[in-house]
């Protein structure tokens, strides 16, 4: 069984009692020295705000990269919460994370400002959705994809489109990787390239593994695109790739399709049909890598410590400041102060619709 300190904790993430002693030119220097980045580069990072939608493997790999390269300030959005079964790829997080099931927004806010204190993390403990995509990704300058499902992913091809913001799309299973960048108005959009979820992609961590090699593949590419965005800019980066790049670890193969112009017609960027956007009422989703199902409530303001009480006589509750645990058997509900829970220990949405009405409300 998972355990879960009971003790609170702060909530303050913006960093400890470690001394500022870095000078932030000796910090960069090697980095500052690279002629591409330079001094001016340098300051320009610095200035640069990202949006990292997902903090699994790739958000975890992603950020450290970024967060250490010196990018000014980082909003990491993540719905979920560290197990023992993530560390073997996610590199932000460490066994007492899992011990205390902290959110993964929390635990890699923590970790990034133990290692660079001068970075501005915001941390959101949130599911991107239609209805608060705008207030999570408004302001970024990029936008750089850690999650798991082409559902997330066009929402914000959708939103970057709309709003003609750059975002790189990566992803990793088994031992391939695959990235994209985006820059809508110049080169194609994830629509474009995949007008519907592609069939291979549909591949989770559960059925196909995953190697953290891959990921840390992925992520390289995408960090270092992120960098030449910020520092030269998308219409003047010569370097820039405008290709779909895939690279299979295993088989070393690899390949690399042209995205350098929009696909005529395409839905999102062409007829500007926003349908991801516009979505409401989204269905119950099983997650990757596990036997479980989230619900979508964000309505529903919880309160732990009543909760915890209400709970008592039907199972094993824990809960600290960020995630409650409720424990009845065959189930595990984890649930958020906003309404949110995950469910494992079934995909049938009905089942897991039901638990949650009985004990939380419907
Ligand atoms: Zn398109």
């Amino acid at each position: 069984m998972t355990s879960l300190a009971r003790e609170t904790h702060d909530s303050d993430v913006s960093g400890g009692s470690s001394p500022r002693t870095s000078d932030l030119s000796d910090r960069y220097s090697r980095q500052i020295l690279f002629p591409g980045i330079g001094a001016a580069g340098q300051q320009k990072l610095a200035a640069a705000r990202i949006g990292i939608v997902g903090c699994g493997a790739t958000g975890s790999a992603l950020a450290g990269l970024l967060a250490r390269a010196g990018v000014g300030s980082l909003r990491i959005i993540d719905r979920d919460y560290v197990e023992p079964s993530n560390l073997q790829r996610q590199s932000l997080f460490d066994e007492t994370d899992a011990a205390e099931s902290l959110p993964k927004a929390i635990a890699a806010s923590r970790k990034i400002a133990a290692f660079n204190s001068e970075v501005e993390i915001d941390p959101k403990v949130e599911d991107l959705t239609p209805s608060n995509v705008e207030a999570l990704l408004e302001g970024m300058d990029l936008i750089l994809d850690g999650t798991d499902n082409f559902e997330t992913r066009y929402l914000v091809n959708d939103y970057a489109v709309d709003r003609s913001l750059p975002w790189i799309y990566s992803a990793a299973v088994g031992s391939y990787a695959v990235t994209l960048n985006v820059l809508p108005g110049q080169t194609a959009c994830l629509a474009c390239m995949f007008p519907d979820s592609p069939r291979g992609m549909v591949e989770t961590c559960e059925t196909s593994g995953i190697l953290n090699s891959a990921v840390n593949l992925v992520a390289s590419i995408a960090a270092t695109e992120a960098l030449k965005l910020l520092v030269v800019g998308g219409l003047n980066a010569p370097t820039l790739r405008r290709t779909l790049l895939s690279f299979d670890l295993w088989t070393n193969d690899h390949a690399e399709i042209s995205a350098a112009k929009p696909r005529a017609g395409c839905r999102a960027c062409g007829e500007r049909d926003f349908i991801h956007l516009a979505g409401e009422g989204r269905p119950h989703i099983t997650l990757c890598g596990r036997n479980s199902v989230q619900i979508h409530e964000r309505q529903r303001p919880i309160d732990f410590a009543e909760m915890d009480r209400r709970l008592q006589p039907h199972g094993i509750v824990r809960h600290n400041d960020f995630v409650l645990k409720f424990w009845h058997e065959p189930y595990e509900m984890t649930l958020f102060p906003d309404g949110r829970a995950i469910i494992k220990g079934t995909t049938d949405t009905a089942v897991a619709r039901s638990l949650y009405a009985r004990y939380v409300g419907s």
